[in-house]
């Protein structure tokens, strides 16, 4: 497949989801042929150009895209994200991840994605509404409660997805518009529980994957050493659930460095710090490292929770954790997957380590399509048995591929080809029993 400049270094997120796809191919010989085309290009991609009137009296124009990756198991889902560097090229990408995801964690949603080239350090609230809700009406009915459901993403939030809605409500009056988008306030239809639903399910997808015994020595998380890399939405609620399941965190570190103490991390005081000091970085009585020393730090489980990319063909080799949990989306490229598996460390992917925040989203749709507001017990009860239901069945599919494959290559199968294999037999039974060629 082809592929935008800077592909060549091998991280470019697109590249990486098209070797990711590739490689979960070569485990399965029974696709139906043309149907490969079919799930590797999106089906819409909406391109809109908008002029904005900025706070210093000028226009500024802004580009901004959605991406319908796929839509035969249900709407579009995926999250917004503002950023100077988003391309079609890396939405595109996070589409094709979020049909994978939805597939996994068995929501009934297709893969989308969209994004607004834009700085958000340089814009004020007020220019932020204003290019929120002019992409919202040039978007028109590309999005909609039974088409294209948008999320928060990188620098878009609470406030973002309200303005989404309002703008969509303006134009869509006498319906019940609150499904339209999810990670809404709460008091417009957003769910308990959403906040930390990807944090909560990321110890829900470990905790089910540690009873299943596959990675040695690594039975429950009693007592077992934890670093983790990011401490915004998911790396903070990660660690505070982790702590509380009984694990140790040993180092965190946040963009301008980390902090460790092997007798482990009081997950109150790091976020008592960071949110006084901007940082982690200076926490009295631990030892100040780098994000590369948290990376390749001796513990038994490591969370990236930050960016892609983080664990590269040059730093792998060093990793010494036993599990890798994937956090954030696509933190280990398809080189290190190659060295963490020489080395038999396990990595738990993205597209159910991660999975918990559309399970969440998912559970806010269904909420707001009923008029409910579900008790947080409820919410979390369901998010967990999503979470243990996926985790269960990528073991399974691991177990099947590793034993009824006998390649020539000697290769032996990831979580993640697993994963990725579960999805995409989900998805194409899908679009075969739908029949949908014409
Ligand atoms: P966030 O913006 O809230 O937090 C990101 C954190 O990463 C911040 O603490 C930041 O300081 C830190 N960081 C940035 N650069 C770093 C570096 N070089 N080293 C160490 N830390 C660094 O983002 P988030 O919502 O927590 O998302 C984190 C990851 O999880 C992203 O990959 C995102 O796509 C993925 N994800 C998030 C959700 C969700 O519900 N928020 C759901 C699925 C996947």
């Amino acid at each position: 497949m082809s592929n935008a400049a800077g592909a060549d270094n091998g991280l470019d997120l697109y590249v990486i989801a098209q070797q990711q796809f590739d490689r979960a191919l070569s485990w399965m010989d029974d696709l139906k042929s043309g149907l490969i085309d079919y799930l590797v290009t999106p089906k819409r991609t909406v391109h809109v150009r908008f002029p904005i009137h900025m706070d210093d009296d000028s226009v500024q124009t802004f580009h901004g895209f959605r991406v319908l990756h796929n839509t035969a198991r249900g709407p579009g889902k995926g999250g917004i994200r503002y950023h100077p560097d988003v391309s079609e090229h890396e939405v595109a990408a996070l589409a094709a991840l979020m049909t994978w995801k939805t597939a996994l964690v068995d929501v009934p949603f297709g893969g989308a994605k969209g994004g607004v080239v834009c700085n958000p350090k340089e814009l004020s609230r007020a220019e932020l509404r204003r290019i929120t809700r002019r992409f919202v009406i040039e978007l028109g009915d590309a999005i909609g409660p039974y088409t294209d459901i948008p999320a928060p993403d990188v620098y878009t939030d609470e406030q973002t997805m309200a303005w989404v809605y309002d703008t969509f409500d303006v134009f869509h009056r006498g319906q019940n518009n609150r499904a339209v988008v999810t990670g809404k306030p709460l008091r417009l239809g957003g769910s308990l529980g959403r906040d930390a639903a990807t944090g909560r399910g990321c110890l829900n997808a470990t905790e089910r994957f540690l009873e299943h015994g596959i990675c040695k020595d690594l039975e429950s998380l009693a007592g077992v050493s934890v670093a983790i890399q990011g401490l915004g939405n998911v790396g903070s609620n990660a660690m505070r659930l982790f702590h509380e399941a009984g694990a140790r965190i040993v180092c965190v570190s946040d963009s301008q460095g980390g902090v460790a103490d092997e007798d482990g991390l009081d997950p109150d005081e790091v976020l008592a710090h960071k949110t006084e000091n901007g940082t982690v970085v200076g926490l009295p009585e631990t030892k100040t490292i780098t994000n590369e020393d948290l990376l390749t730090w001796d513990c038994d489980i490591l969370i990236p929770a930050a960016l892609e990319s983080q664990i590269r063909q040059d730093n792998a080799a060093n990793v010494r954790a036993k599990l890798v949990i994937e956090a954030a989306n696509a933190p280990v490229t398809p080189d290190a997957d190659e060295i963490l598996q020489e080395k038999g460390v396990v990595v738990l992917p993205d597209i159910v380590a991660n999975g918990g925040g559309v399970v969440v989203s998912y559970f806010e749709w269904v909420q707001n399509l009923e008029n409910q507001q579900w008790p947080l017990d409820e919410v979390e009860t369901k998010l967990k048995r999503k979470m243990e239901t996926a985790v269960d069945a990528i073991v399974t599919r691991w177990q099947h591929v590793r034993d009824n494959s006998h390649r020539d290559d000697g290769a032996a199968p990831t979580l993640r080809d697993a994963a990725l294999v579960e999805a995409i037999q989900r998805l194409s039974e899908v679009i075969l029993q739908r029949d949908i060629w014409m």
